[in-house]
């Protein structure tokens, strides 16, 4: 592989990670701090207490920190070549990993929801260290989004870090904007696919898939 590929790979990569890298001074941190200080008062929350206090900074540390997804993931960057013989092990041997707990902010109440990834993938020429597949869940899950959003994502950056012969991602999360309020106070999970290359036509793969996924 030349430098040019090399280079063109990796832009590729960083596209599909869909980034929209974070610059926030310490300056609007406080003055965010005032605006959930006042909110959190609004809604009934007794700020004057040893115990409050700090409540709005924190909360305002804790939104940051779970949408750093958007920042990007350095370590996601390494992908190891190897060499494709073709045949049956290079159209129908699956590396599945599973489950990858993942919590995410659903972006239209930006509350939480959470719940497990199963990632599979046929590899063809190039593959990632396993935990990287857990990485690229974090990646698309610690933003403001919607399940299937990030199950095409990550079937999409799997495609474009490796051009594997096929990606199947699993995803079922519960929704606290739907459990918290109201009545639904169980609610179940929800559950969403996504196939890209060979098992998009072959069932077989996808129930051997779900199967050695324990699902
Ligand atoms: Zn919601
Ligand atoms: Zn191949």
């Amino acid at each position: 592989m030349g430098i040019d590929d090399e280079l063109n790979g990796q832009l590729e990569l960083e596209a599909a990670m869909e980034l929209n890298r974070r610059q926030v001074s310490e300056e609007q941190l406080l003055r965010f701090e005032g605006y959930i200080a006042d909110i959190l008062t609004a809604m009934g929350l007794d700020l004057n207490t040893p115990a409050t206090v700090n409540t709005p900074r924190r909360f305002v540390r804790a939104l940051y920190d779970s949408t750093e997804g958007y920042d990007g993931d350095p370590k996601l960057l390494t992908v190891f070549h190897t060499e494709c013989r073709g045949g049956p092990d290079c159209r129908l041997s699956q590396v599945i990993e599973g489950p990858i707990h993942f919590f995410a902010l659903c972006e239209h109440h930006a509350l939480p929801f959470h719940g497990h990834a199963y990632v599979g993938y046929i590899a063809h020429e190039d593959i990632i260290g396993i935990s990287k597949l857990t990485r690229l869940v974090r990646l698309f899950a610690k933003r403001f989004t919607v399940q299937e959003r990030i199950g095409q994502q990550i079937a999409d950056a799997l495609d474009s870090m490796l051009h594997p012969h096929g990606v199947a991602v699993y995803l079922e999360a519960h929704h606290l904007c739907t459990q918290m309020r109201g009545v639904r106070e169980v609610a179940p999970k929800t559950r969403t696919t996504f196939w890209r290359g060979e098992y998009e036509n072959q069932p077989d793969l996808r129930a051997e898939f779900f199967k050695a996924c324990g699902l």
